[in-house]
């Protein structure tokens, strides 16, 4: 910087304060391109990717054991609940015409495609254990295109109904555990802890073969007791059970959840899912959501190397779904080994954002949706920020960076509709010149970046 050692020489030998730093600013916008130049940081915190770790359908040891792990590490989760387990709340319940019609019914005429989903809706409620399984079967098949076979598949499980010859239980809550016991008190404690809750639905049905007021029932008690027990914040991000993405399915969630880790609807976000072979750095969409499930044949090494890919490329948002932990659940992990693991994202934290799913998704959306001018002035910058987006609801701080004057020793923020005077930021220095980071919400409004001229 020779032209500023310059100027250092000249201000030592000058009187008025004022003419200074007249010509330092002018000097330096003409020296420095990017000066004043402001964006969003693809990541929270200029981070290199993001993680959310996720965990479905609410198994005790989900808390009880891989928490306690997270909390260690300071990681927040991502737990989609079943709600109808939980003591309190609305229990499943099939929504229609009398049962004993529809069954009777079943007897003189075969499944078709006017008639399914309010069958496939009623067999998982008809009080027998095999029933539910003929729901998630039939489910199956129709979500894989095999709509005779699962037609098929219904008149035999109403077969076996009518004839009483299935095995009875009392309740009607599928994905039940008896030893999943936690409370929305526990969930209470949870998210103050910093995890989020959310939904996976009542009772973890085929959302895909349920007629409409049964889905919609799903879908809206499921979050209406979230919103009861844990308040709005919790019912941004759901997942419908078994992935599915399922058109119908997603037209109708998306009227009720903002999100939903099935699918998103962003045309910028590459969307690579849980069984997907592409590899995300082949992806050149600004962002990239890699869906991973850590089953049991997938070894530490693999786990470990979707991580080291995060930071390898600068677009990835990693998102992890676990099911069972020590036993307990579907596919089960162990806690020593979510030790190994998370211990392993805790060192590389100078480059990982690890967020909730919520967290993550609003942020991006900030980011799409926030518009940044900045005005350099003779002693300042001006940022001014607006977004279109719900500030109750879009509240996740963005991190801005701004490039500031190279004579600047330290610069100073000040948020006006904050009041948030003389806040210290570091001054960094990259390829394109020196710059700070901050984080402001996107309705923040005027920012002033200064110089600290006093100590
Ligand atoms: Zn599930």
């Amino acid at each position: 910087m020779v032209f500023c050692s310059h100027a250092m020489c000249i201000m030592k030998n000058c009187i008025s304060l004022f003419g200074i730093v007249l010509f330092f600013v002018a000097c330096e916008i003409k020296m420095e391109d990017n000066l004043g130049y402001t964006a969003i940081t693809k990541w929270q915190g200029d981070k290199q990717s993001a993680i959310s770790i996720t965990y479905d359908d609410g198994t005790i040891n989900q808390f009880t054991v891989a928490r306690p792990i997270m909390n260690k590490f300071g990681i927040p989760g991502t737990f989609y609940i079943i709600t109808g387990k939980v003591n309190g709340s609305s229990k499943g319940k099939f929504i229609g015409r009398p049962n004993d019609e529809i069954i009777k019914e079943t007897a003189s005429s075969n499944t078709n495609s006017d008639n399914f989903f309010e069958r496939a809706s009623l067999i998982g409620f008809t009080g027998m254990n095999e029933a539910v399984e003929y729901h998630s079967k039939a489910g199956s098949l129709f979500e894989s295109g095999k709509i005779t076979e699962a037609h098929e598949l219904m008149d035999e499980g109403y077969e076996h109904v009518r004839n009483h010859n299935l095995k009875s239980i009392d309740q009607v809550v599928f994905h039940d555990n008896s030893v999943d016991t936690t409370t929305w008190e526990d969930y209470q404690a949870y998210v103050a802890e910093g995890h989020e809750i959310a939904s996976h639905t009542v009772t973890h049905p085929r959302l895909a073969v349920l007629d409409e007021v049964n889905l919609l029932y799903e879908l809206e008690q499921s979050k209406a007791d979230i919103q009861k027990f844990l308040g709005e914040k919790y019912t941004f991000s759901a997942e419908c059970p078994y992935g599915t993405e399922n058109q119908r399915v997603m037209e109708y969630a998306y009227k009720i959840y903002p999100a939903l880790r099935n699918r998103m609807p962003e045309p910028y976000l590459d969307e690579l899912n849980r069984s997907s072979k592409r590899p995300p750095g082949e992806s050149e969409k600004e962002y990239v959501q890699w869906q991973r499930g850590p089953l049991n044949n997938v070894s530490m090494e693999v786990m470990k190397s979707w991580v080291d890919t995060c930071i390898t490329y600068n677009n990835i948002w990693l998102v992890l779904v676990f099911h069972g932990i020590d036993g307990i659940g579907w596919e089960p992990r162990t806690g020593e080994e979510l030790e190994e693991y998370f211990n392993y994202m805790n060192e590389r934290k100078a480059y990982l954002w690890i967020a909730t799913f919520a967290d993550v998704t609003k942020y991006i959306r900030e980011r799409k949706n926030t518009g940044i001018t900045s005005v350099v002035q003779e002693d300042n910058i001006v940022v001014n920020i607006s977004s279109d987006l719900d500030p109750t609801v879009y509240d996740v701080p963005i991190t801005l960076k701004t490039y500031v004057p190279s004579t600047w020793k330290t610069t100073v923020l000040n948020k006006k509709a904050k009041q948030e005077n003389r806040l210290r930021l570091k001054i960094k220095k990259d390829a394109l010149g020196f710059y700070v980071l901050y984080s402001v919400l996107p309705g923040d409004g005027e920012i002033i970046l200064s110089e600290q001229l006093d100590k």
